[in-house]
């Protein structure tokens, strides 16, 4: 079989191997990496998924991929050493399922992403003898999660940028909770702040070599590949069902989407997808007019997609071809405002006795609106645990939301964070007092 680099979707021409293109992260002139072709996985392994646990799927998954880069041996012990939680599916009426990612240790999907990266830094630096500085932009969530994954690793300095103000109480916490290769910044701005410094730092050329400073947000093809794992998982568990499938996806940076449109491509049956927003709403716009038109981002109760203009766009239209009736005829997209996403909070725990945190009901209410049309076996995606957002959940359901023991001792000792002001030459300052 042909090696399989990775391509910039900015240049096919620029092609890299596995290690260039995850320790760098961007691929230059705003491009990001994918590999070259995506392989499909055989029939056999098809026939056998029902029967697999989550960690020989991910395995098999991540083989067909990263065979050329990385031994059987070593990608097994990446694989058990980051997956060590369940990702249930648990069905809430005939046809109408949720697949719960949020049981990992910062109770956000985006642990699974984080660990897998992690482990996966660590094995490819671990013969470099490297030093490096991850540079993460967070909402909340995904900063949590890579605080948590690559805690206490050598060698790597981790610096979390997020919105003052903008996070809720304990991913704050969560965010100061990293060790002390951990260094949380507080940024005096919002999302978009944030996500604009990181790509400012990486293109100070002279800053970005300095540091050696890599990204671990979602445009890091390793925190966007291990997210395939799940969609594989849900599909196992499901066994067999009569219709087709169509699964929601809570969206903001839309890497969770991606993952699931590139498990479909690896041939996972998966028939439809649905992109569920908030009021930040371009992609949905886009699949309605054909015109994607990225605009400030708004605040709202689903923090963690609040994203004016989503960092895997490009990735999504690589995946088609570029081609807007090639995935209309794959992806629907729905938004709902606050008012409407606490409406589906109170639906699903009315009708379903299940109490979702505010992005998993936005999946909800997405997959609710394409069923009213459609006859599909559905799943949304509960991408975080109810208590992270419980004020929100409690204000619209009266369900008070009990504190999991794991998060109340992880919660016990938490640092302060640094401040900084959005401009590059502000935070170029503080960077340079944290970094190696
Ligand atoms: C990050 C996040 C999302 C959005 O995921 P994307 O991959 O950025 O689209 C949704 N819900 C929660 C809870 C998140 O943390």
């Amino acid at each position: 079989m042909e090696k399989i680099t990775f391509i910039s979707t900015a240049n096919p021409y620029k092609q890299v191997g596995l290690s260039e293109a995850v320790l760098s992260g961007l691929a230059g002139e705003k491009g990001l990496f994918m590999p070259r072709y995506i392989p499909a996985l055989p029939a056999s392994f098809f026939r056998q998924l029902g029967d697999l646990p989550l960690t020989e799927i991910a395995f098999e998954v991540s083989r067909s991929l990263l065979h050329d880069y990385i031994p059987d041996d070593d990608l097994m012990e990446i694989i058990r050493s980051s997956l060590t939680y369940d990702i249930p599916l648990k069905q809430l009426d005939e046809d109408l399922y949720v697949l719960e990612l949020f049981h990992g240790p910062t109770l956000a999907f985006k642990d699974t992403g984080a660990r897998f990266m992690a482990a996966l830094f660590n094995y490819l630096l671990r013969d470099m003898g490297g030093r490096i500085t991850i540079l993460v932009a967070t909402s909340g969530d995904t900063g949590s999660a890579v605080a948590n994954a690559f805690s206490g690793y050598k060698g790597i300095k981790v610096v979390v940028l997020y919105p003052a103000g903008r996070v809720s109480e304990i991913q704050e916490k969560m965010l100061n909770n990293g060790g002390p290769n951990v260094t949380a910044v507080e940024i005096d701005g919002d999302f978009d702040d944030c996500q604009r410094l990181v790509r400012e730092c990486f293109s100070d050329l002279s800053l970005s070599s300095e540091m050696n400073l890599t990204s671990a947000n979602s445009i890091n093809f390793a925190r966007l590949f291990p997210q395939t794992f799940y969609y594989f998982h849900a599909m196992s568990q499901l066994g067999k069902p009569a219709k087709p499938v169509a699964i929601s996806i809570p969206s903001g940076n839309f890497g969770n989407l991606t993952a699931g449109v590139m498990a479909s491509a690896m041939g996972l049956g998966i028939s439809h997808f649905i992109a569920s927003c908030n009021s930040n709403h371009p992609v949905v716009d886009y699949l309605r007019s054909g015109i994607y038109k990225p605009a400030p981002s708004i605040h709202t109760i689903t923090n963690a997609m609040d994203v004016g203009n989503p960092n895997n766009f490009p990735r999504l239209l690589h995946l088609f071809g570029k081609r807007h009736e090639e995935i209309t005829r794959k992806l629907s997209g729905y938004w709902f405002d606050d008012n409407q996403t606490r409406t589906a909070m109170r639906e699903i725990h009315i009708k379903y006795g299940y109490t979702a945190d505010p992005h998993g009901a936005v999946g909800f209410a997405g997959l609710s609106e394409f069923m009213k049309t459609k006859k599909v076996c559905g799943i949304f995606l509960e991408t975080a645990h109810p208590v992270k957002f419980s004020s929100s959940v409690e204000d619209a359901t009266g369900i008070r939301v009990e504190v999991p023991e794991s998060l109340r001792k992880m919660l016990l000792n938490t640092g302060k964070p640094v401040r900084s002001g959005n401009k590059l030459v502000e935070f170029r300052k503080v960077l340079q007092n944290i970094a190696y």
